[in-house]
């Protein structure tokens, strides 16, 4: 199944939650699903910080890794990275995952939650025996490749083996690499359910497993997959699940896969990065394309992340970018897998400044440095919305996001705005704007 025809299901409730504003930091109560959950901080944020920023300014002091207690080649690592000090997530969730507890992760791609597993599991299998013992579970392969690359950042000193496991491509490096012996297998599920059933790989020394992602993988129907991997492992492991959202799905799992699990959550579930700036462009639908070419030429923007609703509507807008001389190139699922690294690749590189994706992108996806997402078509869901603008302003940097928004879509930002607790404020380009 696409991401175009996938019928997802719904996230009832959320859009009720009106009038919510960012506050200072607050406890919250645990999500009902583990009852066995002691919620150790939900972190706020203040206005126009980052994260990290507002946590440093009120402690009146950076917080370091070197506090975390972390071994010399991790820190090393963290170094060669260019990372100053710990995210929010990082500092709650290393510590707590290096003492071997069941953790679960309420945060959205671009906290840092991928070193927050990857450091403890790098730390706990150093120097250890060489059989597969960390297995992380991700909903596409463009999330497996980044977690790989994560392991292999965080990890380049302390020599662990790590592959990454997915569908599209052939079997027969990957069962290669499996049938050798790896430290860390990323995989998503049904490749893996494969490569299991013809007993490449062996979980018996397997120690911790990550599901990352764990709203997405059950939204794309991943759920018998993961139930039949986690039958094949160890009971007596150590379980995180990383989730941006806690719908019901995710919350029968984590009760049934975690064992008194610590919740770690950073911000507000439905809470937009605060390093973005958000505008919303009132356009007729007709007009979009011709707006986009007019910013685009019109303004500074380095590296553009657009989203449309369908994959069609990915390749005809990039068609029109084209007619417009603007270079640009599309990710999605009817690509096949070099194109979509291909893709990728031009746009991280810089060759390509614009990258028209579909939804499938819109998460996981480590593409530092964006300077702007577009989003063409206004998402269909509230938390969409905010994870496809997660895609600027990741870490520390600053991002602009852009809604196009026409008169089908006015209802649906309005619901946006009531779910991330703030008013968008509107662009109204002449020539543009409805009726001008
Ligand atoms: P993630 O949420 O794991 O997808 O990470 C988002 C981005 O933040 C990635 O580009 C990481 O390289 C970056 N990152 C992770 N941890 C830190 C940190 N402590 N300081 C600065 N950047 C970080």
């Amino acid at each position: 199944m696409t991401e175009d025809t996938k019928a997802r299901p719904s996230r009832g409730g959320r859009a009720g939650r009106s009038g919510t504003k960012a506050k200072a930091p607050a406890k919250t109560k645990a999500p009902a699903a583990a009852p066995d959950a002691v919620l150790v901080e939900a972190v706020g944020e203040a206005p126009g910080l980052t994260l990290a920023q507002a946590e440093a300014a009120a402690a009146g002091e950076e917080f370091t890794f070197e506090q975390l207690g972390l071994s010399e080649p991790v820190l090393q690592a963290t170094r060669d990275a260019g990372y100053r000090s710990p995210t929010p997530i990082q500092r709650e969730a290393i510590p707590l995952a290096l003492k071997g507890r069941d953790l679960m992760g309420l945060a959205q791609t671009g906290t840092g939650k991928t070193a927050s597993f990857s450091i403890p599991i790098i730390e706990r299998l150093t120097g250890g025996p060489s059989r597969t013992r960390a297995l992380i579970l991700t909903p596409t392969r463009e999330l497996c490749q980044q977690v790989e690359e994560s392991f292999k950042k965080y990890g380049k000193h302390a020599g662990l083996s790590v592959i990454s496991v997915y569908g599209g491509v052939g079997y027969e490096p990957q069962t290669v690499a499996l049938r050798g012996g790896v430290d860390v297998v990323v995989a998503t599920p049904g490749r893996l359910i494969d490569h299991i059933e013809k007993q490449n790989v062996s979980f018996d020394e397997l120690e911790v497993l990550v599901l990352d992602e764990a709203d997405r993988m059950l939204d794309m129907g991943f759920m018998p997959q993961i139930q039949k991997v986690i039958a094949a492992l160890h009971p007596y492991r150590q379980t995180l699940l990383f989730s941006a959202t806690m719908p019901p799905e995710v919350e029968a799992l984590a009760r049934k896969i975690l064992r008194k699990p610590v919740v770690v959550q950073v911000g507000r579930r439905s809470q937009a990065a605060t390093t973005v700036k958000h505008y919303v462009y009132p356009v007729p639908k007709q007009k979009k394309t011709e707006l986009l070419a007019q910013l685009l030429s019109a303004e500074a923007m380095d590296s553009v992340l657009v989203f449309t609703r369908t994959k069609h509507g990915a390749d005809k807008v990039v068609t029109r970018l084209h007619a417009s001389n603007i270079a640009a190139e599309a990710l999605h699922a009817d690509k096949s897998q070099s194109q979509r690294e291909a893709a990728l690749k031009h746009f991280k590189e810089g060759k390509v400044r614009v990258l028209v994706a579909t939804d499938i992108a819109q998460r996981g996806l480590d593409i530092s440095g964006i300077s702007h997402v577009i989003n063409y078509d206004v998402p269909q869901q509230a938390e969409d919305y905010v994870h496809r603008i997660g895609r600027t302003g990741r870490a520390a940097k600053n991002g602009d996001a852009y809604t196009f928004m026409c008169a089908d879509e006015i209802a649906m930002v309005r619901t946006i705005e009531r779910v991330i607790g703030q008013e968008i404020p509107r662009i109204s380009v002449a020539g543009y704007d409805f009726g001008t």
